[in-house]
């Protein structure tokens, strides 16, 4: 048994703490949301009063926060002074690479092992232990962390060094938001040109148009009744999300004077569409203003 510190108990990270706690580790955990540490204690956590609190006698802290200032602030200020020497950091939040780059190193510099792990998979994949995990991470931190990320996930792949597995998350979903808004758009002409949804389905899918976002998350309702086309949309992967990750992608970009024009339409794409309001559907809901209905 190992005592876990885990911090950001949200949608994804209190499923993915309750896990833990259920192949018998102690995890001690802090939120910001009186809600999220109640929910813990059902669970048989420990709430703690604080980050420090929850950091101070732990040997892996696991970090499950929105944003790359979130993770900064709680790296600096509460799990760095009160972390014992020793301890593993593995941050499962979806963040810039630079940030993840920096943390990493400023926790190397102090004597401590640390990996970027993001996830893919979604809240239901945090609560069926199948999430797949991008890891950044010296091969020593890798192989320690391993036996805790097998328990919240199915597939576990070492991407590279510190901040690659941010790198591989961006890309991959760069590669999605672009491909949705091409699926979409291949919909919405043709239902204009009078061929029939499931005909496009059954024909695309099988051919080269033939991708993830066409045969798992059809962004019409019908040929793939699992996708959120099929429940008006409800998330899912929330556009708010996708643009969040599509504007990591830009930033990446920029910072590695990557030419990537398809990913900065995208990026302009679900900007415009959280602008008018529709941030919390799922990314797949393009189709309807694409559509035009
Ligand atoms: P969420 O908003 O539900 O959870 C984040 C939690 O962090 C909140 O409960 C918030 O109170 C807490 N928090 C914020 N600042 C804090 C602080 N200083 N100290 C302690 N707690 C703090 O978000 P989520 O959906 O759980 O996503 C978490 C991360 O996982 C994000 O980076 C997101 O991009 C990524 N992600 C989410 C999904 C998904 O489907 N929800 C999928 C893959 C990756």
């Amino acid at each position: 048994m190992t005592t876990i510190a885990f911090i950001g108990l949200g949608n994804m990270g209190f499923p993915m703490a309750k896990n833990l706690l259920g192949a018998g580790h102690d995890v001690r955990g802090f939120d910001l949301s009186d809600e999220s540490l109640e929910k813990l204690k059902a669970a048989g956590g420990v709430p703690a009063a604080s980050a420090a609190e929850a950091v101070s006698g732990a040997e892996v802290v696991v970090t499950m926060l929105p944003a790359g200032k979130h993770v900064r602030a709680v790296y600096d200020e509460s799990i760095f002074p009160n972390a014992a020497p020793g301890t593993l950091f593995i941050d499962c939040s979806t963040i810039d690479v630079d940030t993840a780059r920096a943390v990493a190193a400023d926790a190397a510099a102090k004597g401590f092992a640390m990996l970027d792990a993001p996830v893919s998979g979604g809240t239901g994949g945090a609560e069926a232990g199948t999430l797949t995990f991008m890891v950044g991470a010296e091969d020593s931190a890798f192989e320690r962390a391993k036996p805790f990320l097998d328990i919240m996930g199915a597939t576990v792949v070492h991407a590279g060094a510190e901040g690659s597995g941010q790198a591989a998350k961006i890309c991959n979903n760069m590669v999605l938001g672009i491909s949705m808004i091409a699926v979409s758009e291949a919909f919405a002409l043709a239902d204009k040109l009078g061929l029939d949804r499931q005909k496009l389905f059954d024909i695309s899918s099988k051919s080269s148009g033939q991708c993830w976002a066409m045969t798992s998350y059809c962004p019409v309702p019908g040929p793939v009744p699992t996708s959120p086309a099929n429940r008006d949309y409800q998330p899912g992967f929330t556009a708010a999300m996708m643009l969040k990750d599509l504007e990591l992608a830009q930033q990446a970009a920029d910072s590695a004077k990557a030419t990537t024009p398809m990913g900065k339409k995208a990026a302009e794409f679900y900007a415009a569409f959280v602008e008018k309001g529709y941030g919390a559907l799922d990314f797949s809901a393009v189709f309807k203003t694409l559509r035009g209905n």
